[in-house]
């Protein structure tokens, strides 16, 4: 085995489940070796027809206990990575690095009551590998999970959440969960309307969740588009809450995904 070779493995892809022209799903094979805390990423690797390999940061969607990985994609349209990936078909290998990277996990925090979970598109992600473990249902009395899309068809893995209810390990723990889709671009029958920001700005979001946004009780993990999490940021430390380092805790963790 040469040097590079031992620095990730080859996958098999077991499940590709497209949900709108720009989104889709997909499950491989897990090495035994590898292990991740829910809410990291992993780097993955698609190898292109004149076999050079481009690499690219996924989180995990699937839990730590799942015996195979699961991810969810944007199709960039151009892009380098992405337009490879949306080609491969169930049986085609992916490559994931051995090591797992990041560092939005539940060590971020040290205390607090209320999580809150803020997303936008496949930022989702990370969020729906925390909620598949057991650690955020007994570390957390309220777990609120802010989800956002610009069309309520993008809204994917709604089915995962509300199975998380019928879950025998949650049976005690699911009540805790508050779950807030918010549609940006149409009115939805069961979502909020409108950009995370202008709904903490003009307080339906935590209307919505019946619980206000403060550094006593509230912890805040932020994931996807960056320009939601520099506004997002600032409106909280507005609040007095701010990122959580590992010698100074704080309220805030946050991933960027460009
Ligand atoms: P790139 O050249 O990498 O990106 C081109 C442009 O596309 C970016 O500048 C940005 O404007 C846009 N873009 C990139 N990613 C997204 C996205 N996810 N949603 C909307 N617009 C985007 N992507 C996922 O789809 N799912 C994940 O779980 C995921 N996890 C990530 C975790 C981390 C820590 C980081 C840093 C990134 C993550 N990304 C994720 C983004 C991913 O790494 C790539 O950027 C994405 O696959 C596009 O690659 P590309 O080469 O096709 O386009």
């Amino acid at each position: 085995m040469t040097a590079r070779s031992e620095k990730y493995t080859a996958q098999t892809l077991l499940d590709v489940q497209p949900i709108t022209e720009n989104l889709f799903t997909l499950r491989t094979t897990r090495d035994a070796g590898f292990r991740f805390r829910a809410g990291q990423f992993a780097r993955l690797g698609v190898t292109k027809a004149d076999g050079s390999t481009v690499w690219r940061a996924y989180s995990m969607v699937s839990s730590p206990f799942d015996e195979f990985l699961e991810f969810f994609s944007i199709v960039v349209p151009g892009g380098e990575f992405t337009s490879e990936l949306s080609r491969l078909q169930v049986g085609d290998t992916l490559l994931v690095e051995r090591q797992a990277f990041g560092y939005l996990t539940l060590d971020r925090f040290v205390d607090g009551r209320d999580l809150w979970l803020l997303s936008t598109g496949t930022g989702v992600a990370p969020f729906l590998s925390i909620l598949q473990d057991f650690e955020v249902w007994e570390k957390f009395e309220r777990i609120i999970l802010v989800y956002s899309v610009r069309q309520a068809r993008e809204l994917a893995y709604v089915s995962l959440i509300e199975q998380l209810r019928e879950r025998d390990y949650l049976a005690e723990q699911v009540h805790k969960l508050q779950f807030i889709p918010t549609v940006t671009r149409e009115q939805y029958p069961g979502a909020l309307n409108g950009r995370i920001t202008t709904l903490i700005e003009n307080g339906e979001l935590e209307r919505a969740a019946g619980v206000a946004l403060t550094p006593e009780h509230s912890r805040v993990m932020l994931c996807g588009n960056p320009q939601m999490i520099d506004e997002t940021r600032a409106l909280l430390k507005l609040r007095e809450m701010r990122l959580s380092l590992t010698r100074k805790p704080g309220q805030v963790a946050v991933e960027n995904y460009w």
